[in-house]
């Protein structure tokens, strides 16, 4: 079988917030709105010039996904801590629905 290849991130509880469900997917729509007027900007999709260059714009992008990173592990925190949900077994869940639906190939 082939190996799958991952991406391993470790992102950090916030302890100076009182997040839950409604807060933390709020958070996420906006956080991907963010995300998606980077990626405006970097197709100059937005109709103003252009004052900065791909790369600085790459940065914006990538911190703006984290951004979105970081809600999503927050929204986790609650699922765990609020609503006894095991995100490790969500995990492999998630996995074998990635590879049922065709989105990864296993080959021999
Ligand atoms: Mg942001």
């Amino acid at each position: 079988m082939s190996e799958m290849i991952y991406k391993h991130i470790s992102l950090p509880k916030l302890n100076n917030l009182q997040p839950n469900i409604e807060s933390t997917c709020l958070k996420l729509m906006e956080e991907a709105g963010e995300l998606a007027q980077a990626v405006g900007k970097f197709r100059g999709l937005n109709g103003e010039a252009v004052e900065i260059t791909d790369s600085e714009i790459v940065e914006m992008l990538s911190s703006e996904l984290l951004d979105v990173a970081q809600v999503a592990v927050s929204m986790m925190f609650v699922l765990e801590e609020k609503y006894n949900i095991n995100i490790d077994e969500c995990v492999d869940e998630h996995v074998a629905k990635l590879i049922r639906k065709g989105y990864i190939a296993l080959k021999e």
